[in-house]
């Protein structure tokens, strides 16, 4: 079969958006984030046989914030298996990804590990499972990439740690309801941590290309998790990578993946490519405006989804 020449694929999707409708903001929550430049806009996709598309932007490094996420839970699933699922669910939230009314009436039990409530109970995991939990997960999210350089932005943490209010109220909720186990101080140092992350497209599209080739880094080889936790990997981004519009990009787009605020989103074509996408100017669900469209663009011009 013919290559796709994705490079053309992006050019075309750039041409058609020029002009277009600029919607969106950028958040604004913290100064790290609202010091951005809008106008920003880079792509990298790596096929699963290493062939490489970028335009724009493709190597400025972006706060990838909740994209993190997938890393947690992929360790959590990788140490616990399915008793992760004793203590969150993978349900699409269907509500904002910070809310605190869904987390009282179902009982600090959250939908899904990409909502806050989630992440956090599942970095409450990592501080119960791991021996030094900040240093361990760094080293499973450098062995995993294959990307040494990667690490916490403490600018941004700390930031994270001033502002966090909303998350300090959740960790609260779900202590109260007996789903947090350690100290609260302790495990959102380690979420915020997790989110400070920085990336470009290209580091983000090599990190999690173990998501489209069964587990396994095709860089350096490592077996990131088994295929079958893969494919539970695939189908929570699927289902809730969106905080709630979830439902809004597997209608367009046809792929799992994750966004964060930062403006960034990676997806996924199993067997076939790992995307990442930077546009920091947000839609009203906090999702990238042009991320979204870029992504819907290349399934589209190029008539493969997973359906
Ligand atoms: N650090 C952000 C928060 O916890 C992550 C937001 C996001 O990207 O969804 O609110």
């Amino acid at each position: 079969m013919d290559k796709v020449d994705y490079l053309k694929v992006f050019r075309e999707i750039v041409a058609e958006m020029d002009g277009a409708d600029d919607c969106g903001e950028v958040a604004t929550y913290i100064p790290e984030l609202a010091n951005v430049d809008p106008n920003k806009l880079g792509m990298h996709l790596t096929t699963v046989s290493n062939d490489n598309y970028s335009l724009g932007d493709s190597d400025e490094k972006f706060s990838i914030q909740s994209i993190a996420k997938v890393w947690s839970l992929t360790l959590v699933l990788k140490i616990l298996g399915k008793e992760t699922w004793k203590r969150l669910g993978v349900e699409p939230s269907g509500n904002a990804f910070n809310s605190l009314v869904q987390l009282e009436y179902e009982k600090g039990i959250p939908r899904n590990p990409f909502i806050n409530a989630g992440a956090i109970v599942i970095c409450d995991m990592l501080v119960s499972l791991l021996e030094v939990p900040k240093v361990d997960l760094l080293n499973f999210i450098r062995k995993s990439s294959g990307i040494e350089s990667i690490d916490y932005s403490p600018g941004i943490a700390e930031s994270e740690i001033q502002t966090g209010h909303r998350n300090y109220a959740l960790a609260n909720l779900m202590k109260d309801f007996g789903n947090i186990h350690n100290d609260i101080g302790t495990v959102l140092d380690l979420y915020f941590n997790l989110c400070s992350i920085e990336l470009t497209c290209k580091e983000l599209a090599q990190a999690f290309l173990f998501l489209a080739s069964k587990g396994v880094n095709p860089f350096n080889n490592e077996t990131v998790i088994s295929p079958r936790r893969t494919k539970r990997i695939n189908s929570i981004m699927l289902m809730c990578g969106f905080y709630d519009e979830a439902g809004e990009f597997a209608f367009r787009t046809g792929l799992p993946g994750k966004s964060g605020v930062g403006g960034g989103i990676v997806a996924i074509h199993p067997g076939e490519f790992c995307i990442a996408v930077f546009s920091p100017k947000l839609n009203k669900r906090g999702n990238s405006y042009k991320g979204m469209k870029v992504l819907e663009g290349v399934t589209t011009k190029t008539n493969s989804s997973i359906f």
